[in-house]
């Protein structure tokens, strides 16, 4: 064993200097079929009014609002998609269906239930609205509207109101492609047998789902051995069409822990050490080409918790993501969290409703190496370094990682 030689960087400063060199990606068009997820690189502004006519928001009769009361003749049909070519003159009525264009002539639309009819006569009751029963042009929204703006994410609503003026194609971020490796020489491939000593390398499938989650185009590579001209062929190989290399294991300080040295060869190593628990291994250098690298630690909790810490943030950023860091909720501690003198420690909890609170249970060991405490974690509590820690009771904010 050797001692590190790279400086402990507080964790929010090494946040930081992650961002610092993170490069937000270029963008491409896209059809709507291929945009749910993306995020839009250009604000989308209405090129029309919607509705662009007035239209009926019931099924009835299209009437003038001053021949309320009286007895009017049905003159003919407007239907959504097929309007009714002449006009409403007075004494005159159009049957209307809902999303049916209102006539020029009407002012207002009576419902169904509330006309007489007899024959090609339909009686309207005394008094009607000008206006009643139909959307105005306009009323959803207005030509020039900003109706998404850049860097917002296309869920359901954004892509449906693209969608409803006419866009066919959209200006997004394109997504980072990112090679993703484990190491280590006692990893065996999900699927094949472990013998005494060995481990499933469930590192990789962990981040994948983390990668996929946060928009990366993930590119799963083989596992490499702690033997560095192997690992050395992989890391070029995976580093030659990715934006991103994401690494797991082989960053602590012991003789076979190559990714740093390898990392230097490569390119300029950042961070090498951060004040963080757990994660303290965690490694960000950066790549001539315009490439990002993390070598994330292997124990499978650091490495999900830096992916949160550093590495998810960083490809919000690259994907134009307005918001880059996950939303924070003010949670009532159930437990005491104890700290560490000298680095952040990122405690996982579960959180459930207390009246108008969100009360926070630890979800037990803290082991970097138990995954269990991170399933069904809804949440990540900040507990800073020194020997205070936080009390039970106290209110600290939380990182949201999905509610209960
Ligand atoms: P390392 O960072 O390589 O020293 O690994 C720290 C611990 O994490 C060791 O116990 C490793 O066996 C374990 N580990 C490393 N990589 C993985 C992986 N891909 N899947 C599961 N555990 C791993
Ligand atoms: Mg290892």
């Amino acid at each position: 064993m050797r001692a590190s030689t790279y400086p402990l960087i507080d964790a929010a400063e090494a946040a930081h200097v992650v961002l610092d060199h993170t490069q937000v990606l270029g963008v491409e068009r896209v059809e709507l079929v291929d945009c749910p997820g993306r995020v839009l690189a250009a604000d989308i502004k209405a090129p029309m009014s919607l509705p662009a006519d007035p239209v009926s928001a019931v099924d009835g009769y299209a009437v003038r609002s001053a021949d309320a009361g009286r007895s009017l003749r049905v003159a003919g049909e407007s239907a959504a998609g097929h309007p009714f070519d002449g006009s409403i003159a007075a004494g005159t009525a159009a049957r209307i269906l809902t999303g049916g264009v209102v006539p020029d002539g009407a002012d207002c639309v009576v419902m169904l239930e509330d006309v007489r009819l007899e024959g090609d006569q339909v009686t309207v009751p005394a008094s009607l609205r000008a206006g009643a029963n139909l959307h105005k042009p306009g009323a959803d929204l207005r030509e020039g509207d900003l109706l998404v703006r850049a860097g917002a994410q296309l869920g359901p609503a954004e892509l449906g109101l693209a969608a409803a003026v006419g866009m066919a194609e959209l200006t997004v971020h394109r997504r980072p492609r990112v090679a993703l490796m484990s190491t280590g020489s006692e990893l065996v491939e999900v699927g094949g047998t472990v013998g005494r000593g060995q481990i499933f390398d469930s590192n990789r499938w962990a981040l994948l789902a983390a990668l996929r989650d946060a928009g990366a185009d993930v590119n799963l590579t083989a596992i490499a051995p702690d033997r560095a001209d192997p690992l050395r062929d992989l890391v070029e190989q995976a580093l030659g069409d990715a934006d991103v290399l994401v690494t797991s294991g082989g960053v602590s300080v012991g003789t076979h822990d190559l990714v740093k040295p390898l990392l230097e060869t490569l390119g300029t190593v950042h961070i090498g050490r951060v004040k963080l628990k757990p994660g303290k291994p965690f490694t960000f250098a950066t790549v001539p080409g315009s490439k990002v690298a993390f070598g994330l630690p292997g124990f499978p909790v650091s490495s999900l918790v830096t992916f949160e810490v550093f590495v998810r943030p960083a490809l919000r950023k690259m994907q134009g993501f307005a918001q880059l860091q996950r939303p924070t909720l003010p949670v009532r501690l159930g437990f005491d969290a104890t700290a560490t003198a000298d680095r952040t420690e990122y405690h996982r909890v579960t959180l459930t409703r207390d009246g108008v609170e969100l009360g926070a249970t630890s979800t037990g060991s803290q082991s970097s190496s138990r995954l269990m405490s991170l399933a069904g974690a809804h949440a990540l509590v900040r507990v800073p370094p020194g020997d205070q820690g936080l009390r039970r009771g106290s209110g600290v904010e939380a990182l949201i990682l999905s509610l209960p």
